[in-house]
């Protein structure tokens, strides 16, 4: 059975780039029939965010990623949080030294201070690695009994990998392919330190995907280079036929193209990088996605297609239809360049899709906070009329409004263009041609105004323009014959009467 894991670490809240690992992961494990399990990865107590696991957790609910286990939700392998997990770890760092895949260090920040200057001296760069374990206080190079008195009488101590020397590490990535990596080139990682009994990064991630039973690793671009030590891990635990398989997603990129998207972009172009708005503990607000009003389908639908690409020509997906469609096969191996402006567009196509009774229950809230009471069908036929030309249910209101309140001035260009010579005598004709319609249904309406200009050989540019001046103060608006048939009679002749006395 499929087991993906999404594995946050609450360092902040969870970007868009982190919002997408997780969508990947859902709907692999969903097309799969599989399990996806959130664990929170917080060994760092450094690093440490209070409310950014809460912050996790309501963005995915949010985004519709539902978990089937985790932190929340339990499960077989609980606790699903690393640091309820401590006792579990050292067992494992210990049984890699007595393998001797894995080793005792005791050097001091001063030791190796001292180590790495003397490497920079030489023109060489300093790395943690197999030219200097025998050199440094590590129980390579002190006698056993040494080290266990070290150990006994307190002091500090880690274990590091012991990285084997010139070795090709052969690997698959379902994204990249094939990867060598010779092990020179990387350097003996603290696996466990003794100074807060907490794993590293490393280790947890290993031991607990290998406990929890994960059969893929979806994750960021970020940890690749990570990956032939995750190899080595698997192979030293001797772990390696269970060893789950890797795919490394791309990086999220700038609007501007090259480099990674960050917060900074966001703040700079004006648009969100985080799915919900983030309070920092030092109070710096960030924008959120939801609170910039974007529906959760559209917001995922975009994220969805950064990276990935269903091979057809289709760019509108339900979550369901993404699970159908996705495939890590499709997930490119280049960066995802971010634009926001389609970001907007995904906005607007979800905006449109939704029917005009649930904008209007949307909008309604709005309605009520500016005191406007409106009947059902009329604020209905409002969005049926004017959803095509939002974005965002924000923007309703400003597209709106003067189908709900009539205009308390006039656009003074609109007026002075369209609102001389013989136009407000023409409008007084057209007011009381309306007055003996009856039905003003737009057919009907438009039917009589456009014989009646016929019949007085009006200019019809002229006298529609004044029409919509008179009615909604302004020279721009959907056809003046949808606008009458939602006002009705009586609010028309109100509007026109206002502006003839
Ligand atoms: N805790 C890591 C992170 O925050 C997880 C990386 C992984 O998925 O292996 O990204």
């Amino acid at each position: 059975k499929v087991r993906v894991r999404f594995a946050p670490s609450p360092t902040g809240p969870l970007h868009m780039g982190g919002v997408r690992t997780a969508l990947y992961n859902y709907l692999f494990a969903r097309q799969r029939g599989g399990d996806f399990i959130l664990r929170i990865e917080d060994t760092d107590s450094h690093r440490f965010v209070p409310g950014a696991e809460a912050y996790i957790m309501e963005a995915l609910k949010w985004c519709g990623i539902t978990i089937n286990e985790g932190v929340s939700e339990g499960g077989p392998h609980a606790p699903y949080r690393q640091s309820e997990r401590k006792e579990i770890y050292l067992k494992y760092a210990l049984q890699l030294v007595e393998s001797g895949n894995a080793y005792y260090a005791f050097d001091t920040p001063e030791e190796l201070n001292a180590i790495r200057a003397e490497a920079e001296a030489a023109g060489n760069t300093f790395a943690y690695n197999y030219e200097v374990r025998g050199k440094l206080a590590t129980s390579l190079a002190l006698p056993p009994d040494e080290v266990q008195r070290r150990i006994e009488r307190g002091d500090q101590w880690v274990i590091r990998f012991r990285m084997p020397e010139n070795e090709e590490v052969e690997m698959h990535d379902l994204i990249r392919g094939d990867v060598v990596v010779n092990t020179s080139t990387l350097d003996d990682k603290v696996l466990y330190k003794s100074a807060d009994s907490l794993p590293t990064y490393h280790l947890a991630n290993i031991v607990d995907d290998h406990l929890m039973e994960i059969t893929h690793v979806i994750r960021g671009e970020e940890w690749l280079p990570s990956l032939p030590l995750h190899y080595l891990l698997y192979r030293a635990f001797g772990w390696s036929e269970t060893q789950p398989d890797f795919a490394h997603l791309p990086l999220l990129l700038k609007p501007t193209g090259g480099g990674k998207l960050s917060k900074r972009d966001g703040d700079k172009m004006g648009f969100p990088v985080f799915p919900l708005r983030w309070v920092s503990p030092q109070g710096e607000v960030s924008h959120g996605y939801r609170e910039d009003g974007y529906f959760p389908e559209a917001f995922i639908n975009m994220l969805a297609l950064l990276g990935w690409n269903p091979g057809t020509e289709q760019e509108l997906f339900t979550m369901d239809e993404l699970i159908a469609a996705f495939s890590l096969e499709r997930v490119s191996k280049s960066g995802a360049r971010f634009n926001p402006e389609k970001a907007r567009w995904f906005n607007a196509q979800y905006l449109k899709q939704k029917s005009d009774a649930e904008l209007a229950a949307l909008f309604r809230p709005v309605l009520t906070e500016k005191g406007i009471e409106a009947s059902d069908g009329k604020v209905e036929q409002v969005m049926g009329l004017m959803k095509e030309r939002a974005t965002f249910v924000s923007e309703l209101w400003e597209l709106t409004s003067f189908l709900f309140v009539a205009p308390d001035d006039y656009d003074p260009k609109a007026a002075a263009k369209f609102w001389k010579g013989d136009n407000p005598a023409r409008i007084r004709g057209l007011r009381d041609l309306l007055a003996t319609v009856t039905d003003f249904g737009k057919e009907n309406t438009e039917k009589s105004v456009m014989e009646w200009i016929a019949a007085n050989e009006y200019p019809t540019g002229q006298v529609m323009n004044a029409f919509r001046l008179a009615i909604i103060g302004k020279s721009t608006g959907p056809s003046m014959f949808e606008v009458c048939e939602i006002l009705g009679r009586d609010e028309t002749l109100r509007r026109l009467d206002a502006i003839l006395t």
